[in-house]
């Protein structure tokens, strides 16, 4: 710091985070600037002087803030981005502020001891098995890491072989099963644990993503041996769930690791009105979810949730630490993730599930439903737009010049979310959906309300009009 204060530095930090978030509902929803843009503007010799904090930071400031995004706004419908929540984010500050190396509890009680206490509020939330262990990791693809670094290790103890300590090298293969719209990150957790993102056995899907039920049956008739069955609770474009009650049980029949993918879907079961879409989940032996999906914390936030406390330990525990703790509730961070160092995640999860609560948690839930529910419907009313799927949670998508042929249609689509995008009024982004161009919208931030989602439709509508009238000029 030298003789800068403290004070001055956070307190600038703070008016200019202040500026930002005050002012993105009003700005254009969308980054001003290209990256390349981007990268011209931050590019420069190593610096060989060093430059006074405040400075610094306004100069970051001036370099980043045309080139972000405004995933923070009310009418952000682009991938599947939580919020950050002013209260997560709050916290989060203090997290940095506080520095607090999160490896073990006695370097950092309070650290521990909020992770220990968020992580039961999450099993009670999300209505999983209390005995369950939680890691707190960056995001779902590391969740799914060490929830299937897990399932690895168990389900190879039983056929004798020991995997943290032996590897992988002439040990008993593993069959995996995997439905055909998983998503693309558990295919790379497979791949970082040696089990391969080709390797697997893939199940058959239906229109929504959906594992058929029928396949699956079918498929772990063939397997014998050490087994794990991946299953996902919110497919990312169309928000559909597995058949939890119907798939987990012939999974069980071979001795199978379940394990679900519930990075936003998981958190249905946290809204009574739509926890049924993932009932018998919780039949499982281990979850993947975020927190900076429908929970809203700052970026980055994922938790790794395990019915079986000793597997989890043993797959992540650094050289044989995995025993149980020898003070009754003590529990380390570290033992349930791959870092030792770490960021003191917990602050923010307990910050924003205090904030919520279960009432306000559910309340969101159903409200961004609703929400992408209710601007399906408009666009479903416009001639030429198509939703393809049922609006079961919060993500659809949608396909523009619907009665046009294929490669029209995919044309289209594109002309039509460029146009949304340049217009700004709201962000919603494209993807490849059964070989055909899509919109994917999702609705998942704290900020959007109904009156958010009137306006992104009414502006959706009026790009698809605008796309329209242009071609028909053209071929005049
Ligand atoms: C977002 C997502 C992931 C990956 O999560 P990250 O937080 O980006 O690591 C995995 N699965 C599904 C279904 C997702 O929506």
């Amino acid at each position: 710091m030298g003789e800068q204060s403290v004070d001055g530095l956070f307190r600038r930090a703070a008016e200019h985070a202040l500026r930002f978030r005050d002012g993105i509902s009003g700005i254009p929803q969308k980054p001003q600037v290209s990256y390349l843009a981007s990268l011209k503007g931050f590019r420069e010799p190593l610096p060989i002087e060093g430059c006074a904090g405040p400075g610094v930071i306004d100069e970051l400031v001036a370099k980043a803030e045309p080139g972000l995004h405004t995933m923070t706004g009310p009418r952000f419908f682009g991938w599947v981005i939580g919020g950050s929540h002013p209260v997560g984010v709050a916290a989060d500050w203090l997290t940095s502020a506080w520095g607090q190396n999160t490896g073990n509890h006695h370097a950092t009680p309070a650290a521990a001891a909020a992770e220990a206490v968020a992580g039961g509020w999450l099993l009670d939330l999300l209505d999983l098995p209390t005995e369950s262990s939680i890691g707190f990791v960056t995001g779902a693809t590391v969740a799914n890491f060490v929830c299937l670094a897990a399932a690895r290790g168990a389900v190879l103890r039983r056929v004798g072989w020991d995997v943290e300590g032996q590897g992988l090298f002439g040990a008993p293969p593993i069959a995996v099963l995997i439905g055909d719209d998983a998503h693309a990150t558990v295919f790379s957790a497979l791949q970082f644990l040696g089990l391969g993102h080709d390797r697997v056995i893939r199940v058959k899907t239906d229109g929504a993503g959906r594992i058929l039920t029928s396949d699956f049956a079918e498929v772990a008739g063939k397997v014998s041996g050490p087994c794990i069955a991946i299953l996902q609770a919110g497919q990312i474009n169309t928000g559909a769930f597995d058949d939890f009650e119907g798939i987990i049980p012939i999974a069980k029949e071979i001795g199978a690791w379940v394990h679900v993918d519930g990075a936003f879907g998981l958190w249905a079961r946290a809204c009574p009105q739509r926890s049924g879409l993932a009932k018998g989940v919780d039949g499982a032996d281990s979850w993947a979810t975020d927190g900076h999906k429908w929970l809203q914390t700052p970026y980055d936030c994922g938790y790794a949730i395990v019915r079986n406390e000793e597997a989890h330990r043993r797959a992540m525990t650094t050289a044989a630490s995995y025993l149980p703790p020898s003070f009754e509730g003590e529990r380390d961070p570290s033992h349930f993730v791959p870092e030792l160092s770490r960021r003191a995640r917990g602050f923010a999860t307990w910050g924003m599930i205090k904030h919520l609560g279960r009432d306000g948690i559910a309340a969101m839930v159903e409200r961004h439903c609703r929400v992408a529910h209710a601007m399906a419907e408009r666009l479903r009313s416009e001639e030429g737009i198509e939703v393809l799927n049922d609006v079961v949670l919060n993500q659809f998508l949608v396909r523009f010049g619907a009665k046009h042929p294929g490669d029209e249609a995919d044309r289209l689509t594109q002309r039509t979310i460029e146009r949304i995008q340049t217009d700004g009024v709201c962000f919603c982004g494209g993807a490849t959906w059964r070989g055909g161009k899509v919109m994917r919208v999702s609705v998942i931030s704290w900020l959007t309300d109904d009156l958010a989602g009137d306006v992104a439709a009414d502006a959706i509508i009026a790009a698809w009009r605008a796309v329209r009238a242009n071609e028909a000029s053209v071929s005049a």
